[in-house]
């Protein structure tokens, strides 16, 4: 009878591998399409910076508008891209169209920079560092108005991180995304120079709430300063956080407070144009 019933076992695991399998396919076909369909979306979140007290940059944050599944997150999606290689292109795509947004804003008299997520595997090569290259003189963009977000995955590829540098060369900014999340070393930090620390919304969630959080936010900012990076608060989404997070010296806010991600067409005009309502004391 055991065997019998592992023999059924083992027969529905391969149908089950095997829907997976074709499931896999399926999905990464669409996603290939999709590249070439344009159904690939971004939109853009505002930065604002607390010295001015207003939106000085956005990130772009990518959406697939699946014919049949309606609009997806990327946590849907960029894993699936990642292990196929089709990453790649996507994120070629998302750096032209960014750039394409920023010189647009700029040509409308909002000089907004971009921020773009770029994936370790983006990064494999030499390639990378010469179609940014290339691509801020076709499109005309000061290589200061881009922002190339990574996370602390990249530090584990010491050739990713010199074509990293090579980027930041050209006058790009690099930002250090989900700060504190994932494999944060000194050590690393202390070789390479970035441009901003995003502080992770999970920290942000425990300001107001949690002393042992709120010191490491303080640490997180000072650490930055004295390494000559800004900071960029992620997930803000009280006037408290804000305040704290402000009294407390960081550069950008970023979070729902201000604005979520959306087209830009959908932006409300005062983002781009007023001050924003920061806590007055
Ligand atoms: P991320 O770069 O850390 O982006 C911040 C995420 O937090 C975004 O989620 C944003 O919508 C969300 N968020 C911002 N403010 C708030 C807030 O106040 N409250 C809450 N609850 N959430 C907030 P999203 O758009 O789902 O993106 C998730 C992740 O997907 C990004 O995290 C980034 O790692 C990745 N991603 C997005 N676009 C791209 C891309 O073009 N290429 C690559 N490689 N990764 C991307
Ligand atoms: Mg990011
Ligand atoms: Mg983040
Ligand atoms: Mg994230």
């Amino acid at each position: 009878v055991a065997k019998r019933e592992g023999g059924g076992r083992a027969r529905s695991f391969e149908r089950a591998m095997g829907e997976d399998v074709a499931a896999r396919q399926r999905d990464q076909a669409d996603l290939r399409a999709a590249l070439t369909n344009e159904e690939l979306v971004l939109h853009y979140q505002p930065i604002i910076d607390l010295a001015e007290a207003r939106t000085t940059h956005a990130e772009a944050l990518v959406r697939w508008r699946h014919p049949g599944r309606g609009l997806l997150g990327p946590d849907r999606f960029i894993g699936l891209a990642e292990e196929t290689g089709l990453i790649v292109p996507l994120g070629a795509h998302v750096l032209r169209s960014a750039c394409g947004q920023a010189v647009r804003w700029q040509r409308g008299g909002h000089p907004l920079g971009v921020a773009v997520n770029v994936s370790p595997w983006q990064l494999a090569g030499e390639a990378f560092p010469r179609q940014v290259d290339e691509l801020l003189t076709t499109t005309g963009l000061e290589a200061g108005l881009l922002t190339v977000e990574v996370t602390e995955s990249v530090w584990a590829d010491e050739a990713a991180m010199r074509v990293l540098m090579d980027v930041r060369d050209l006058g790009v900014r690099i930002a250090l995304d989900d700060f504190g999340t994932g494999y944060s070393s000194l050590n690393y930090l202390r070789r390479y120079p970035f441009d901003l620390v995003k502080i992770d919304k999970s920290f942000t969630d425990g300001l107001g709430e949690d002393d042992r959080t709120e010191g490491v936010v303080r640490c997180i900012i000072d650490l930055a300063a004295v390494l000559g990076a800004r900071t960029v608060a992620e997930g803000v989404e009280t006037p408290d956080q804000a305040r704290w997070l402000r009294d407390a010296g960081c550069g950008y806010l970023q979070g729902y407070l201000f604005g979520r991600p959306d087209l830009p067409e959908n932006w409300h005009p005062g983002l781009l144009t007023d001050p924003q309502r920061l806590p007055s004391t």
